[in-house]
């Protein structure tokens, strides 16, 4: 068993900490809330982490990913921090883990952030028309040394040591519209960029209905989420032809992310939702952080 901390955030022997180098503005609207919010993303301090300020409240309180609590997963990723929370984060902490940024402000209007297309792609190019400016102080980064894994049903998730960040994906569902998807790559930046990153929002048809009478998905329609009817999307054309496991994947990464820190790891993931991946992230920050 390792000793708590034992293993804490290995420096990167070459890489150092990025911030960004301007002010930028995205506005949109909540996947679940329906709400209208806007993101202003700002530099940050060496070392500062990556830190949500709710500006909204009076007074402003900050949710700072290196110290955070996870609220109830609302299928979504929710964080929360003295009594104020943000939700479904998962796709903007992917486009900062694609952009390799380590310390930004995130100042927010509202509880959630803005759905977009369904996908992390207008993050991700927000973020980088930001610019990226590099600090001096190294780059941490965990380095998983001892397996560590949850498993609940069908579903399980695992990491394991390795020299790279690989995820291997089996997403598996009666429902015909699903099926089977299986993925597996190592992901680099250039890769999360190339091959996850557009990848949607999805549900099953039958979902939607109950999902928004349960309230969810105020803000969603079948232009940015993929709704799945037996043939496919409705009302929509699939980006790739396994985009649902290249969506969990990408959530994956932003999960992964919650950290504070990359994860040098082989991932191996089946069926895992956001609720499973908040299992393993405390897990793994009781163990490295
Ligand atoms: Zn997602």
């Amino acid at each position: 068993m390792l000793k708590s901390k034992r293993a804490v955030n290995e420096e990167s022997e070459k890489m150092k900490q990025n911030t960004i180098e301007k002010e930028v503005v995205l506005e949109g609207i909540g996947i679940h809330s329906g709400q209208k919010v806007t993101l202003k993303f700002l530099p940050a301090k060496e070392d500062q982490g990556i830190v949500f300020r709710r500006t909204d409240l009076s007074p402003v309180k900050e949710i700072s990913i290196k110290n955070f609590v996870f609220g109830k997963p609302e299928r979504c990723t929710v964080i929360t921090n003295d009594g104020a929370q943000i939700n479904t984060v998962e796709h903007l902490m992917a486009s900062l883990w694609a952009l390799q940024i380590d310390n930004i402000i995130i100042e927010i209007d509202n509880i959630e952030v803005p759905g977009l297309d369904g996908s992390a792609m207008q993050y991700y190019e927000a973020v980088k028309r930001a610019g990226r400016i590099t600090q001096e102080a190294k780059r941490k980064q965990i380095k998983i040394k001892e397996p560590v894994f949850v498993n609940q049903n069908n579903a399980f998730i695992g990491l394991f040591p390795s020299d790279v960040f690989s995820v291997s994906y089996l997403l598996e569902h009666k429902h015909p519209a699903i099926g089977k998807q299986y993925l597996s790559l190592e992901l680099t930046p250039e890769i999360v960029v190339d091959e996850l990153i557009f990848a949607r929002t999805f549900c099953l048809k039958e979902e939607a209905e109950m999902l928004q009478k349960m309230g969810y998905g105020k803000g969603a329609n079948t232009k940015n989420t993929l709704v799945m009817d037996v043939d496919g999307p409705m009302e929509n054309v699939l980006r790739f032809s396994d985009e649902l496991v290249r969506h969990k994947m990408l959530d994956l990464v932003g999960d992964m992310y919650l950290t504070n820190y990359p994860i040098i790891a082989k991932v191996v993931a089946v069926n895992s939702g956001h609720a499973m991946n908040m299992e393993i992230i405390k897990q793994i920050k009781k163990i490295y952080c």
